[in-house]
């Protein structure tokens, strides 16, 4: 049985909604979930696309084009970052929206989900322009977030800053300083200590429970990183400091190898200094498709979708694949991996400390109180062990693999919530 079309075109196959439905068709059918909650399940509860004006640092007027797709809120408020690029699409944002209800039911943690974004090139535009384009959108949905409705956060190429805004903007409009509209925000307006690592720490706890799991050990583990961004970074310095040893690192303009081990430490301050990953000297120059394919335990690919797809999942090597990125992998390169016996941690698992850490972020901001980062460090680790440990029993039980089995008991917890609730029709 499998999740991924074979005929489809690489077009369809790297559309993120076709990938989130494959997998959720896939996993609802293995539950025999009745067609209502599958229909309901599957379909966004609201999608949301505004087209709204900036002033230009050069004083014109430019259009952008905004989404906030929320996908469902049995489990609690909506949440979810928001992503700035280029690249946005409505069926991109629809598939990240869906996937963080998905990630939200695997950790337990009561959320449903939802995702945002708009299509801009962020590393073209100003502070001020960045900062208008913030609040204006923020603006634009004003009425449709807010603590008990759905919580933003950072994605791809937004930040503390970005948060920051936002959360000045809806507080102006609310008359009132509501910091829980947002979660990683600074620390010193409502954020949490340990919210910028925490998905790289999630990603580490998952490849120290998937060593574990498989009788492997930390001692010799050769990483390969896909991505050195918040995820990225923040995963290989955690896992370079625990005695795992970062071979190779890919990014969009270039990859690094060393056989001895990347100093995390070091190129984490030359990209900072330069901008780019490019030209530094602990490690010899690889093209990055090319490092992907390289021999390794552990491949982490922590930056967008689409990163193994029918075009290279055969030629990976790793034993074991750890989703710090939300989609890196297609729903057809899954079958490849599983057939090449791979053994992965999916993304709504492997990346779910993100928003993990940003329910602790919630959750103080409402009672008003800040716990010390190792409390939070902590209760992260737990809850995460715990989830993995579901998975793979879940896996065990049912005989799927690790990702059908992350759908399957997160769909399983929704469609739960919801029978409970009662369906208002
Ligand atoms: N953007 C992150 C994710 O994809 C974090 C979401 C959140 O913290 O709400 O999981």
């Amino acid at each position: 049985m499998s999740s991924g079309n074979p005929a489809l075109s690489l077009d369809q196959e790297i559309n993120p909604w076709e990938a989130q439905n494959a997998r959720f068709d896939f996993a609802a059918r293995k539950l025999n979930l009745d067609e209502g909650l599958w229909k309901l399940l599957r379909t966004p509860a609201r999608e949301l696309i505004v087209h709204f004006p900036v002033a230009m640092d050069d004083g014109h007027i430019e259009i952008f084009t905004g989404f906030r797709v929320q996908h469902n809120i049995a489990r609690g408020p909506c949440k979810g970052g928001i992503r700035y690029s280029p690249d946005v699409t409505l069926d991109e944002v629809r598939a990240l929206a869906s996937w963080m209800t998905w990630k939200c039911a695997v950790v337990n943690i009561p959320f449903g989900g939802a995702k945002g974004g708009v299509i801009c090139d962020p590393k073209s535009m100003s502070r001020g322009e960045l900062e208008r384009m913030t609040r204006r959108y923020t603006s634009e949905i004003i009425e449709f977030i807010g603590p008990e409705k759905d919580v933003p956060a950072p994605d791809v190429n937004t930040n503390e800053q970005t948060m920051a805004w936002i959360m000045d903007t809806y507080s102006m409009h609310m008359r009132q300083t509501v910091t829980s509209v947002v979660t990683g925000k600074p620390l010193d307006m409502g954020g949490s200590r340990g919210r910028i690592e925490a998905t790289g720490r999630g990603v580490m706890i998952a490849c120290n429970e998937s060593l574990r799991y498989l009788n492997m050990s930390i001692e010799g583990c050769r990483v390969i990183i896909q991505g050195f961004g918040n995820v990225g970074s923040n995963a290989a310095r955690l896992m370079m400091e625990q005695g795992y040893k970062i071979v190779g690192i890919a990014e969009k303009d270039g990859g690094l190898y060393n056989n001895n081990g990347i100093d995390i430490h070091q190129l984490a301050e030359y990209k900072y200094r330069n901008g780019t990953t490019l030209g530094f000297r602990g490690g010899e120059d690889v093209p990055s498709e090319e490092l992907l394919l390289n021999d390794c335990d552990i491949l982490i690919p922590a930056a967008t979708e689409n990163v193994i797809t029918s075009r290279n999942a055969a030629q990976i090597k790793a034993k074991i694949v750890v989703e710090g990125a939300n989609g890196p992998t297609t729903a057809v390169a899954d079958e490849i991996l599983a057939e090449k016996r791979i053994f992965i941690v999916p993304d709504i698992l492997a990346n779910a400390g993100g928003v993990t850490a940003s329910y602790y972020e919630w959750v103080q901001d409402r009672q008003g109180y800040f716990w010390k980062e190792a409390v939070i460090n902590e209760q992260l680790e737990t809850l995460l062990r715990d989830s993995f440990d579901d998975v793979v029993r879940y896996a065990e039980a049912h005989n799927v693999n690790n990702r059908i089995a992350a759908y399957m008991l997160a769909i399983d917890r929704v469609a739960f919530t919801i029978r409970q609730r009662g369906i208002y029709a």
